[in-house]
């Protein structure tokens, strides 16, 4: 660390962190792309309105559960926090410069967000239900579990993306990770079948 870092900067890294260095009250920290999903559901549907400030992880447990941490989750979240309780709480920030900033326009966009608009999975009825029922196989054959490890928000998005050509099935995790076991089983097979077969011809 090289520095100005505090307890509460250190806590964005997991579930309910970030809420605790904000004045707002009635903050609502939730983790995971499933349950954030859920959460984002409730509030379009005007049912979380009681909340002022939202704190969504995609990743299970915040950043410290991401699946770009190499050590265990839990153990890089008890790391934190013991790291957390010799920083000081205060906020590090310089409020002027960030005020400053702001008026500059540094943390504006140069142009406001379009929503992708939604894609037909083909302009003509019979193409789309074939890739429909193609999307279909390919989601029953994935894990269902929505980490967004591919970069699709959810594994019936990355089906989608499959069936229209826009990645490739190989590229969910649990695939390949499944397919790597598969291979390994079946050559543990071929040597014992290998030692069997040495045993029986002495
Ligand atoms: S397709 Fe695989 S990597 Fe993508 S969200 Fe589903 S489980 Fe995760």
């Amino acid at each position: 660390m090289s520095g100005g870092e505090t307890a509460s900067g250190l806590s964005w890294a997991f579930m309910g962190g970030f809420p605790r260095s904000l004045p707002a009250e009635n903050t609502l920290p939730v983790a995971g792309l499933r349950n954030v999903m859920r959460i984002l559901d409730d509030v379009e549907k005007g049912r979380l309105r009681r909340y002022a400030f939202i704190d969504c992880h995609a990743c299970p447990e915040g950043c410290v559960g991401g699946c770009l941490t190499v050590e265990n989750p839990y153990v890089a979240r008890g790391k934190a926090i013991r790291l957390g309780q010799r920083l000081p709480a205060g906020p590090a920030t310089d409020r002027d410069l960030v005020e400053q900033r702001y008026k500059e326009g540094a943390y504006q966009m140069d142009e406001p967000l379009a929503a992708r608009p939604l894609r037909p999975l083909a302009s003509d009825v019979s193409s789309a239900i074939t890739k429909m029922k193609e999307r279909d196989r390919i989601l029953a054959s994935l894990p269902g579990i929505d980490c967004g490890a591919c970069g699709a928000p959810s594994c019936h998005a990355f089906a989608a993306d499959v069936v229209l050509g826009e990645t490739e099935r190989e590229l969910c995790v649990f695939s390949w990770q499944r397919e790597l076991f598969d291979r390994i089983e079946e050559l543990a097979r071929l040597v014992n079948l290998q030692k069997q077969t040495d045993g029986g011809n002495r």
